[in-house]
């Protein structure tokens, strides 16, 4: 006998999934170059050459069996110092290594913080649009999901509709800015109202509601927006971060949980999330990696690449005709389906070989997501396969 759950997990591939290893079937038969997927997020710009470089250094300079062996479970303290020093210099935030709790990105670390939350009766709030992997780990958690309408056409927070959907068993709200999928920022001046709600809300029901700031891609913002650091404006913020965009190493990884001391209830949430961390067999992020963030941390992306995507497919869609959310982060576009219906406009795209995501999973049906991160080819190639299906 197997568990259910994880069997249905297990076997059902995400709809991203699926258009992904479509474009591969698609790729051997009409060639790579034929093929315009835009399902998957995985960075297209290299990791910073520093990255490489330090990799070497530490083979170099680091005792073989401190660099492969053991660290401890929250993680190496230059490593936890490292991130805490960056913050401050960049936040002014006050953090202390002693907040930090080295993850293997930012997913377990989600789940590990959904874990520590997880009471009886206890709910999680999601705004749409929202990463579709937060309902099985919330779920997995033995927490209950909840998505909260979106705020079309902007994307920012629909505030009434949060409101509403508070209730005593709420534990924490995920915020997720830069957004997956909109590819919006949430202002300071959202983020502030959020706070001042949540506050309101903890005073209400008499136990602190938490936001879980999910935020891979935090370096990924345009024109100078500001991607504010949430903990400075809510104090019971729990950070939840990872290198896999903003050093473009998905692969390897490393990321970290924050919660800030002067969180309510700090003093259990930190042990909380290394006891659900331990329960899901964690044992320490990978050795080496740490090792390499204690030394890159500081390190920001070149966004060039991604800028040049975004306006391109951008402004090409909107000279289309396509209605598209502003998008000032990450490396996605989330873009109104002609006719309404997302899932028969992805498959209706899919005769052109141009692989695109369809809202439904993300909690907004009636969108369709695209990632950027692909070659300007792609983009400049794609756009009259775009203009054809409006
Ligand atoms: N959260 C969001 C919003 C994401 O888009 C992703 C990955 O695409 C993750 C979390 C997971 O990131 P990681 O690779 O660090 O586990």
């Amino acid at each position: 006998m197997v568990n259910e759950q994880a069997y249905a997990l297990g076997t059902k591939r995400s709809c991203i999934r699926e258009l992904f290893e479509y474009g591969r079937m698609r790729a051997a038969i009409v060639g790579a170059d034929k093929v315009y997927d835009y399902s998957l997020g995985n960075p297209s710009i290299p990791a910073p050459k520093e990255v490489n470089e330090t990799i070497a250094a530490l083979l170099q300079d680091t005792d073989s069996l401190a660099l492969h062996g053991y660290t401890s479970a929250v993680g190496d303290l230059a490593t936890r110092q490292a991130i805490a020093d960056d913050l401050n210099a960049r936040y002014d935030a006050g953090v202390n290594a002693a907040d930090l709790f080295i993850t293997c990105g930012a997913a377990p670390g989600l789940c590990a913080v959904f874990g520590a939350l997880a009471v009886p009766g206890g709910e999680i709030l999601a705004i749409a649009p929202y990463f579709p992997e937060y309902r099985p780990f919330v779920e997995s958690a033995g927490l209950t999901f909840k998505a909260v309408t979106p705020d079309v056409p902007d994307f920012q927070i629909r505030l009434d509709a949060l409101a509403e959907a508070i209730t005593e068993n709420t534990q924490a709200i995920i915020v997720n800015s830069p957004n997956n999928p909109a590819g919006t920022v949430y202002s300071r001046q959202t983020l502030t109202a959020l706070g001042a709600l949540l506050t309101e809300k903890s005073k209400e029901f008499g136990h602190p509601i938490y936001i879980i700031s999910d935020e891979p891609y935090r370096e990924l913002a345009y024109d100078g927006t500001e991607v504010p650091f949430i903990p400075t404006i809510y104090k019971n913020t729990i950070v939840c971060y990872s290198y896999s965009k903003s050093l473009s190493l998905p692969g390897e990884r490393i990321g970290y949980v924050y919660v800030p001391q002067q969180a309510d209830d700090a003093k259990a949430l930190l042990p909380a999330v290394a006891g659900a961390a331990r329960s899901m067999g964690h044992v320490c992020a990978p050795s080496m990696w740490q090792k390499l963030i204690a030394r890159c941390t500081h390190l920001r992306p070149d966004l060039e690449s991604y800028d040049i995507n975004r306006r391109t497919l951008y402004e090409g869609l909107v000279k289309a005709g396509y209605r598209v959310a502003k998008p000032d982060g990450a490396f996605y576009l989330f873009v109104e389906a002609p006719g309404g219906d997302a899932k028969a406009f992805s498959e209706k795209a899919k005769e052109k070989d141009l692989l695109i995501v369809p809202g439904d999973d993300f909690g907004c049906p009636g969108y369709f997501r695209l990632c950027y991160c692909v070659s300007l080819r792609q983009i400049t190639e794609s756009l009259p396969l775009f203009a054809e299906l409006i």
